[in-house]
């Protein structure tokens, strides 16, 4: 080892930092990320392939990515004037926490909810409350309003439905959150697809709210990196001033668009991940009927389950040895529903397993 000549030091907020790491390895059923289990079909493939074929690839990409927003914007019948691309919605959170609040600001959300929110917050030394959710994990709505004006909340941001709790709020409770407060309201519905409560046709009529959506999980796009937020005037086009100038690349751009266009498909997919969702969803109740390991199974807005059970950590385990990968928190595991196959192997072992505590 070469001899270290610099003392160079990290600051403190990042000294404490690990990377990002999800379940690392091959697993044979993967449910663990909330992705689709639909890989894009041979025609579309084809036709994606084409395109990519005609990009100039030594031209930097269009930095509003309009292709893609305009597909985007269709398919929700949105005025394309409200859109921001971004790379995963992920980027998006990233650029609103840093650039609409200063250090120091009081972000609020609630606990359990997307943890990117709290990390953010953290790495632009703001400060984060987290308003807890009920046990049966819906949301108090009247007492989180008091508690964001309590905290001064520059900033609340929250996902409905919610990941990794799979519960939503109704919209008219989302409204009364929104018209209560005059901060930033971030609504994240990453999952909304897979519910009908979305504000999104309403974001003309707040000032300062903005809704996010990703290409990663309904539209089974996780392969590239592409979300949009949506907003009224003022805040987009601050965002897009504020964001780097050639964010998404053309690549991602044109998988975007053209996968966005086909509208029958994308609504086809989504309707089979709520049936297996809720095929999942049944069976995993009738399992905590029979054996008791788990002590509850949520009612689930998404596509994927949340079920409380003092086994997690060794459910996870063994799972995991029958190269399956699920999602585990601390007294919870999050399952992303698959294909039929996969869920009855999934389903299979889970039986296997819990029958024997
Ligand atoms: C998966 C997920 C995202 C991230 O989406 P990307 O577009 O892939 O960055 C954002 N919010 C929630 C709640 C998610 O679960």
């Amino acid at each position: 080892m070469a001899e270290n000549l610099n003392n160079y030091k990290l600051v403190d907020k990042l000294a404490k930092l690990t990377p990002y790491d999800p379940i690392e390895g091959r697993f044979d059923i993967r449910l663990d990320a909330n992705e689709s289990f639909f890989n894009l079909d041979a025609d579309v493939k084809a036709e994606v392939l084409e395109k990519i074929g005609q990009i100039p690839f030594n031209r930097y990409p269009d930095p509003y990515a309009k292709g893609a927003v305009k597909a985007f914007a269709d398919l929700y019948g949105l005025d394309e004037k409200y859109v921001t691309a971004g790379n995963g919605s992920d980027e998006l959170i990233s650029i609103i926490t840093s650039c609409f609040l200063n250090a120091q600001s009081n972000i609020v959300t609630l606990a359990p909810d997307f943890s990117m929110y709290a990390f953010y917050g953290s790495l632009y030394e703001q400060k984060c409350h987290a308003f807890g959710k009920n046990d049966d994990l819906t949301v108090n709505v009247d007492e989180f309003i008091k508690f964001c004006k309590d905290k001064d909340a520059d900033m609340v941001i929250f996902s409905n439905p919610c990941n990794p709790t799979s519960c939503g709020i109704e919209k008219d409770e989302v409204r009364k959150i929104i018209e209560a407060l005059d901060c930033l309201v971030v609504l994240d519905e990453a999952y909304m697809d897979f519910w009908d409560q979305s504000l999104l046709d309403e974001i003309e009529k707040y000032d300062n709210l903005i809704i996010l959506k990703t290409c990663s999980k309904a539209f089974g796009l996780a392969s590239i990196r592409m979300g949009f937020a949506v907003a009224g005037e003022k805040i987009t086009t601050a965002l897009k001033a504020a964001k780097s100038p050639y964010n998404t690349d053309t690549i991602s751009q044109v998988v975007t668009e053209t996968v966005l266009r086909h509208k029958e498909m994308l609504y086809e997919n989504v309707n089979t991940i709520i049936e297996n969702k809720n095929y999942l969803l049944i069976k995993a109740i009738a399992l905590r009927d029979k054996y008791h390991c788990f002590e509850t199974v949520y009612p689930s807005k998404t596509n994927f389950i949340f079920i409380k059970t003092e086994k997690a950590q060794d459910i996870f385990e063994k799972l995991m040895k029958k190269s399956i990968a699920v999602r585990k928190f601390t007294g919870y595991l999050r399952i992303t529903a698959g294909n039929a196959s996969e869920n009855e192997k999934l389903l299979f072992c889970l039986e296997q397993i819990i029958s024997e505590y």
